[in-house]
């Protein structure tokens, strides 16, 4: 059984250990952008589960500067432990979605501080053109780039009824054009979205396996208010998992998620002021004991039904 530190899946922590030698801690950041699947480019009501604040519920006030929203969620971090070091996470919809130059500007002033060791940028892989490209290179040359790319499942009917607007093409060349500038690519996936099997699921995990990704974020939907999928979740419920229900597909999903991928997300919890369901969520604590527990009761490691 492989181990990675206590755990029994390589998480985020250990990785940035091994890397750093210190854990870094995320400041999330928004740009006040917007996103094509929202302004009309793409679409206009956004995916069905989009907040307003564009998944960016926890971001920093988009009225700050970078260097002030930075200055702001260290102070906010330094008074609970000491830290060092910091991911400058561009969290808030599409943050590859604006003129280069003005991007340059953003991405520049978040390296500028020597505390960010690494530059996480959320965005969609259809948002990612050859001068985009080949700004994340050179900003990559200076500070290591992460880019985060919202996949979310690839299943078509799934991607159609969450209205991501694009197809599985378009991921599958963005993220073969990340790798080819040396990017770090991590992919958000979400379980549990209406009507989708446990293979199915396990499938999108498979398919994930095969691509040159280097992390994963698995996060359960959630149902917030506002949302598309509320007024559907309302008129017509859906299946909603309990915590053991998740944690057991968690537990699959680890075991058959290659060892080579760091997971650096196995819960989420949504704003609580917005969280319609699953409530239980709000309790990250004991859905990452409830997991530890099971792992360990079936015997599960990551990658344990992983074959290459
Ligand atoms: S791509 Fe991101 S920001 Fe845009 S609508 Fe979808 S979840 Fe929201």
């Amino acid at each position: 059984m492989e181990r990675w530190g206590e755990k029994r899946y390589y998480s985020l922590d250990y990785f940035l250990k091994q890397t750093y030698g210190e854990k870094l801690y995320k400041i999330t950041l928004n740009a006040n952008l917007t996103c094509p699947n929202r302004d009309g480019a793409v679409g206009t009501g956004g995916c069905i589960f989009c907040s307003g604040q564009g998944s960016g519920d926890f971001a920093g006030c988009p009225e700050d500067s970078i260097a002030v929203q930075l200055a702001k969620g260290k102070a906010d971090l330094n008074g609970k432990r000491p830290v060092h070091s910091y991911i400058a996470y561009f969290q808030a919809f599409t943050n590859t979605y604006a003129p280069v130059d003005k991007l340059e500007s953003l991405y520049n002033e978040a390296i500028a501080d020597p505390d960010v060791k690494i530059l996480s940028i959320a965005t969609r892989p259809d948002c990612l053109g050859e001068e985009v490209l080949a700004l994340l290179s050179r900003i990559n040359k200076r500070t290591p780039v992460w880019v985060e790319l919202g996949l979310q499942t690839i299943h078509p009917d799934s991607a159609s009824y969450i209205r991501r607007g694009y197809p599985l093409s378009v991921f599958d060349e963005a993220v073969r054009n990340l790798r080819g500038i040396g990017v770090t690519v991590i992919v958000h996936t979400i379980l549990f979205l209406p009507g989708e099997t446990k293979e199915q699921m396990l499938q999108t995990i498979a398919y994930l396996n095969h691509m040159d990704i280097q992390g994963i974020k698995l996060q359960l939907l959630h149902i917030l208010k506002g949302t598309d999928l509320a007024s559907d979740f309302l008129a017509n419920p859906f299946h909603v998992p309990d915590m053991e229900e998740y944690v057991e597909l968690l537990g699959e999903c680890i075991s058959h998620l290659s060892p080579r991928t760091v997971i650096h997300r196995l819960t989420g919890d949504g704003p609580k002021e917005l969280l319609i369901a699953p409530l239980w969520t709000g309790r990250k604590r004991t859905v990452l004991n409830t997991l530890e527990h099971c792992l360990k009761e079936k015997d599960i490691w990551q990658g344990k039904e992983y074959h290459g």
